[in-house]
């Protein structure tokens, strides 16, 4: 199992939150939209050799604003 270690200062305790890939958000870098994070995204992050900690992935609507540009 791959979880989350999240230390809460005020109960001090330590809790361990299973991680399931289909419970993963990111936020679009720029409209800010939470979009959920899908296999095809987990691939090219592993792919691209890059984290989970500092990719993030433009939303499809703004990626269309991105390719249709007038
Ligand atoms: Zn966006």
């Amino acid at each position: 199992m791959i979880y989350h270690k999240v230390e809460l200062e005020s109960l001090n305790k330590t809790v361990n939150i299973p991680l399931y890939e289909d419970e993963l958000y990111c936020q679009c870098p720029k409209c800010g939209i939470e979009q959920e994070v899908d296999d095809e995204m987990m691939k090219s992050i592993y792919f691209e050799g890059g984290d989970l900690g500092s990719t993030s992935f433009i939303c499809p609507d703004c990626t269309k604003k991105h390719f249709y540009k007038e």
